[in-house]
């Protein structure tokens, strides 16, 4: 059976929405099936490769790998029991909630030095590396802080402001050194929501193109990696409307990119008029009001999209403007609380 062209089907999203009852995994799915109306829009090419496509949960989201197109004798099932086998290896690394784990052992550790992965050092000196771009903006030292918000409490509180001034003093990613694989944090705790997708998007496109894959689409949780081009054509990615998150706002074209969204509408709550989300300010623990709805960042890896994306929009527009414009081939789509739009130059988008 010729399977082109199938991505998310609401068959298959209400059979999980029945499983789960979750009503968060429902959202994704249903942002999922977005991204599938726009994904699928292109032609089919024939191949003798058959198209091979899996969604699960891992990483606190939704994930789905789509692989198109392969050269050589590949076996897609194959290739995606190789990927997903990798999710789970590195989120054992990287979760700061998985006991056991380099970043949980580091969190415990009480300043101690701790040996962990060469995956985890690693992406421990990309953070450092963000959070020395971003003049701290971008800072993984936030778990105290992030500890003390809950998005999705019913009916949502605040956290105490005595608390969340006690954790907000120790954030600091100067806490932290990486010296080969011994990693010392001496006071507060990491928490990587914010980059650890990204580098594993990444390290799935290794997977791929280690196994002969020339046309796929890593979707983790919107945290988007593409390989190759569509069926001959360009991919085109739905960036959601941050202001009504079931429809699109905007849509990226082009080939070998990834693309990494943070917006106030993936966790939050509203209470008094106000929208609490969880993109957080180190200086002050509070969700960044500054008049963004969501930064898309478009390059090619997406350990730099991912901690970009979460960067860029704790800095505000102007400072990520000039952040962004001492990188090389790195394009940015703004969206403003008003609903207005601004872009770098380099961008290939529309509007819808
Ligand atoms: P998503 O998790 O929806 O993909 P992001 O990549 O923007 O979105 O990551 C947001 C997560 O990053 C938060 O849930 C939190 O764990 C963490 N985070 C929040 N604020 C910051 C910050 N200023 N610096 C680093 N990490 C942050
Ligand atoms: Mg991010």
């Amino acid at each position: 059976m010729n399977k082109c062209g199938k991505l998310i089907s609401v068959a298959e999203m209400s059979d999980f929405e029945r499983g789960t009852g979750m009503k968060r995994v429902v959202t994704m799915l249903l942002s999922l099936a977005l991204f599938g109306v726009v994904l699928t829009a292109t032609a089919c090419r024939s191949s003798s490769f058959s198209e091979s496509s899996r969604t699960g949960f891992a990483l606190d989201t939704v994930v789905s790998i789509t692989i198109y197109e392969a050269q050589g004798d590949v076996d897609g099932e194959v290739v995606l029991d190789t990927c997903f086998a990798e999710i789970q290896r590195l989120e054992k690394l990287f979760s700061a909630t998985i006991a056991g784990s380099d970043i949980s052992r580091i969190n415990a550790a009480m300043g101690a030095p701790v040996v962990v992965a060469e995956e985890t050092a690693e992406l421990l000196q990309l953070s450092l590396q963000y959070a020395e771009l971003s003049d701290g903006a971008f800072d993984i030292t936030l778990r105290p802080v992030t500890t003390l918000w809950d998005f999705s409490g019913d009916p949502p509180s605040l956290p105490d402001k005595t608390l969340l001034a006690e954790a907000v003093s120790m954030v600091d990613y100067r806490h932290l050194t990486v010296s080969g694989t011994t990693v010392t944090l001496t006071e507060g705790a990491l928490d990587l929501g914010g980059i650890a997708k990204g580098f594993i998007a990444d390290r799935l496109r290794d997977v791929l193109l280690a196994n002969g894959v020339t046309s796929a689409l890593i979707d983790l949780g919107g945290n988007i990696v593409v390989i190759g081009d569509k069926q001959g054509d360009v991919w085109r990615i739905g960036v959601k409307d941050p202001l009504n998150a079931e429809r699109l706002r905007a849509i990226i074209s082009g080939k070998e990119l990834s693309v990494v969204t943070s917006g106030v509408y993936e966790r939050g709550f509203t209470l008094d008029g106000v929208r609490y989300h969880h993109l957080l300010s180190p200086e002050t623990g509070m969700p960044v009001q500054n008049g963004l709805a969501s930064v898309t960042i478009v390059c090619e890896s997406s350990v730099q999209a991912d901690a970009l994306s979460t960067a860029c929009f704790v800095l505000g527009e102007s400072r990520a403007m000039a952040l962004l414009s001492e990188l090389d081939d790195v394009e940015a789509l703004f969206i403003r609380i008003d609903g207005t739009v601004s872009a770098t130059d380099g961008l290939v988008y529309t509007l819808q």
